[in-house]
């Protein structure tokens, strides 16, 4: 099966397609952690996406299409897979159809969260990231054991460049801007469940479980 999860940044996508993936047993694919790791490692497509990253803007179509393709050709891929954050906008998803058609796949479901936009700034404003294994943790709802450091890997806890709160307001722009399209589009091929992204992790995990007609 494959699902793709649409919302805001700071909507939960990355935290419940852990859970997705668990219960699905398929890889989660994030195109933000995929840039982020080129970034890390000074690949060449790392040191094209970072500046585009740091401003809070979409990095251009053709390198993003290039490493998630890479990705879905991928042995793992080859039962599914669950993506959060791409497409970002209606031309990846123009692209995106040919590309999984090329692997005998298509588009099962596409998940919307809906959050509002002064929830979001609560929650990315306060997001701590492990620099190690990319755990989350926010300040205030969900804070570590120990403060800076990750509960699961011990690794250093750090707020990422495009959480601070300019770049916020960036990023929800370009997200109302480029990426709310996408909900029309998937709409119209019968593709889209939206479900609400205010709630517990389990509550939400419910509801997303309920939108693509699997039993808790
Ligand atoms: P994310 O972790 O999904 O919030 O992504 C972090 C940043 O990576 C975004 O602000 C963009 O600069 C870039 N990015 C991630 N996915 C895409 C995409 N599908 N298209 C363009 N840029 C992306």
């Amino acid at each position: 099966m494959q699902v793709i999860l649409i919302g805001p940044p700071g909507a939960g996508k990355g935290t419940q397609a852990g859970a997705l993936q668990e219960r699905l047993r398929v890889p989660h694919i994030s195109s933000g952690d995929l840039l982020r790791n080129a970034v890390k490692r000074k690949t060449e497509t790392g040191l094209q996406a970072k500046q585009y990253m740091d401003r809070g803007e979409l990095v251009p179509d053709d390198i993003v299409v290039r490493v998630i393709e890479e990705r879905v050709r991928q042995d793992d891929c080859r039962d599914g897979f669950i993506v959060d954050g791409f497409p970002r906008n209606v031309s990846q998803a123009e692209v995106l159809t040919p590309m999984l058609a090329s692997l005998g796949k298509m588009v099962d479901h596409v998940v919307s969260f809906a959050v509002p936009r002064e929830e979001i700034i609560k929650r990315l404003s306060g997001r701590r990231t492990c620099r190690n294994c990319g755990a989350m943790y926010h300040i205030i709802f969900d804070p570590p054991v120990n403060s800076g450091l990750c509960n699961k890997c011990n690794g250093e806890l750090y707020q990422r460049d495009d959480d601070q709160e300019d770049t916020i307001a960036a990023r929800l722009d370009v997200y109302q801007r480029e990426t709310a399209p996408l909900l029309e589009y998937y709409r119209a091929r019968g593709l889209l469940r939206e479900v609400n992204g205010i709630g517990s992790r389990e509550q939400i995990f419910e509801r997303i479980l309920g939108a693509l007609a699997l039993t808790p």
